[in-house]
């Protein structure tokens, strides 16, 4: 469904940063994820003029969720605690996109947290074990942070691709989960029926942490539809599939 667009101004409190994505599926033949961004989770306010905006967070840890690109959170290493304000646009089409606003502008940090929250991971470029193009494979090591959750700042968006992601259940996701940097809520895209190109839409939480991760919970099966198909569930070896470049567990 297509929504009128408003350009809304907003200010808070980050309490979480997670990585966006978007998720392509195809029966449990295929699911491809790609980072495009990230999403920040604000306790605060957003107008539109002078009208205080209403939202319906699905976790009562944040208020709303605002998309901003790799290059913003490059410039603004946003942590936990940071407040920041900004501009963004209400969603064209509420289904296919997670965050309450996007094409956000403007971005400013209006205090930083405190310096003991504000922790970087830091990139290390494993030459030992080259891609197949010769490049080095940048990568962190969680085990050297305190968590589960890890609540430092996001490392670049190569680092989540890298890795690749786990089912995560939903429950976990809006709960203790929910500060974590390796979390994700993906807006999903699953291909219903190829002849017509008719798809659906849905939103769904996977997790890019160690596979170690005590705090870990995969949730139930997940239904993959597709027209004059039924019973189709993604149990879980798609993820072993996503996570096949990691070692180790605790990474
Ligand atoms: S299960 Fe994943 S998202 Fe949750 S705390 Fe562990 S690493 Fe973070």
């Amino acid at each position: 469904m297509e929504n009128e667009q408003k350009k809304i101004e907003w200010k808070g409190e980050v309490v979480s940063i997670q990585p966006r994505s978007t998720v392509w599926r195809y029966l449990i033949d295929n699911r491809t994820h790609r980072e495009c961004g990230y999403n920040i989770f604000l306790k605060g306010e957003a107008f539109f003029g002078q009208e205080l905006l209403q939202h319906d967070p699905i976790s009562n840890q944040y208020d709303f969720c605002v998309a901003i690109s790799e290059k913003q959170e490059a410039r603004l290493k946003i942590h936990i605690g940071d407040v920041i304000k900004g501009t963004g646009w209400t969603k064209k089409y509420p289904e296919i996109e997670f965050a309450d606003y996007y094409r956000a502008g403007s971005i400013k940090k209006v205090k930083a947290a405190d310096e003991d929250s504000a922790q970087t991971m830091t990139v290390i470029h494993d030459d030992a074990n080259i891609r197949y193009n010769g490049t080095t494979i940048p990568r962190v090591n969680s085990s050297d942070y305190s968590g589960p959750p890890w609540k430092t700042g996001v490392p670049p968006l190569e680092i989540y691709a890298w890795r690749g992601e786990r089912m995560l259940s939903k429950t976990s996701w809006k709960g203790k989960c929910f500060q974590c940097i390796w979390a994700n809520m993906a807006n999903v895209t699953i291909q219903y029926d190829f002849d017509r190109n008719i798809v659906r839409n849905r939103f769904e939480t996977f997790c890019y942490g160690p596979l170690s991760c005590k705090y870990y919970s995969m949730g139930p099966a997940r239904t993959v539809p597709y027209i004059k198909i039924s019973g189709v569930k993604d149990q879980g070896w798609l993820d072993e599939i996503c996570v096949e470049n990691r070692n180790d567990p605790d990474e």
